[in-house]
């Protein structure tokens, strides 16, 4: 509230300067908590298709670009720097926010995966964020949904597609509905997940669709853990534990980059996740383009990909390799 439209009046001026001053201060103060509260301002939500359309197309009439950051919620600094990524790209931020069902098979965390959404709204709320799109799961998948979008290419490369047959499917489909929905010009994947990047990236060039997917490198914990919703299921020893996942993808890397024999520094990497405590899913070094097998440093640029569980909990991650052939490395940057 401006001083000026102050609802306090003095009747006697004279004798009331002490009160005159107090309600100065009260005015001020009431004007520094609405500042407050405009700062902290949260993003606009809308939750069906509609409502989203009507509040993009006047950007796209005004030419403004957009950025779409898909979500499951439960933001972290990871989904934060997709947003700060977002921004150097796009006038416009819409930020998704949905757990989809469709990529959790029976036995899967989609029950007990967390749902914060008012702390999701706080953490954008200083972020310039336009629109947070929050659709419910009828609304994604109403009665009599039936249309599926089922990648291969990168999406059957025998990765997580190995211990997660159900996932891309999920991912496909409900990525290829948020980018219709939305319209972006961009679309931000964080490198964290891969694979993931590779089949949306696949999905857009195939099914032509009008929109650049942006890599974004990944965010880590001071101790080198990759950020995950996932990572508040580890207690303390897990915790404790699980930055050796990034240790031994750096050692891998930079043993093959000296030049030691693939399969060699494979076998030992993945024996040092599962000394850590880990069971491992795989630890893999793939063409980081097609997601195909490598057989030595010339066959790349090559990307390391590693999965791995421990307690209840699963974790991936992954890092470029230095050396041999590195011309695309530089375009999805180094995590
Ligand atoms: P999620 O909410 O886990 O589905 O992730 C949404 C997006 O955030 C995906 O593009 C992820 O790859 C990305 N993301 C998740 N964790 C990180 C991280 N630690 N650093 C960068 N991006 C991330």
């Amino acid at each position: 509230m401006p001083a000026r439209s102050c609802p306090f009046r003095m009747p006697h001026a004279s004798a009331a300067r002490g009160l005159a001053a107090a309600a100065l201060i009260v005015c001020a103060r009431v004007a520094v908590l609405n500042q407050a509260k405009f700062v902290l301002m949260a993003p606009r939500v809308v939750r069906t298709v509609p409502a989203l359309r009507r509040a993009v197309m006047p950007w796209r009439t005004a030419g403004e670009r957009i950025a779409l950051v898909p979500t499951m919620g439960a933001l972290h600094a990871g989904h934060l720097a997709l947003v700060q990524a977002a921004r150097r790209r796009a006038r416009r931020i819409v930020v998704s926010i949905f757990v989809n069902p469709t990529q959790f098979a029976p036995h899967e965390d989609f029950g007990s995966y967390p749902r914060t959404l008012a702390a999701d709204l706080a953490a954008l709320a200083d972020l310039s964020v336009d629109l947070v799109w929050a659709p419910s799961a009828e609304v994604m998948y109403p009665p009599g949904f039936a249309t599926r979008i089922v990648p291969e290419g990168p999406a059957a490369a025998g990765l997580e597609d190995r211990f997660r047959p159900h996932f891309f499917t999920g991912v496909a489909t409900v990525v290829g509905k948020l980018l219709i929905q939305c319209m972006p010009d961009f679309a931000m994947f964080g490198e964290k997940d891969y694979q993931q990047l590779k089949v949306v990236t696949r999905l857009t060039q195939d099914l032509d669709l009008p929109v650049r997917i942006i890599p974004v490198p990944t965010v880590r914990e001071p101790d080198g853990l990759a950020l995950s919703s996932r990572n508040a299921y580890l207690n303390p020893l897990e915790r404790a534990a699980a930055p050796a996942l990034q240790r031994v993808l750096a050692h891998c890397a930079g043993e093959i980059t000296r030049g030691e024999l693939l399969a060699r520094v494979l076998d030992e990497g993945g024996a040092a996740i599962e000394s850590a405590g880990f069971v491992l899913d795989y630890l893999e070094a793939r063409h980081a383009d097609t997601l195909q097998p490598v057989a030595a440093l010339k066959d790349g640029p090559i990307r390391l990909l590693v999965a791995a569980r421990i307690g209840k909990t699963r974790l991936i991650d992954n890092i470029a390799v230095s050396g041999g052939r590195t011309a695309k490395k530089a375009k999805h940057g180094i995590s």
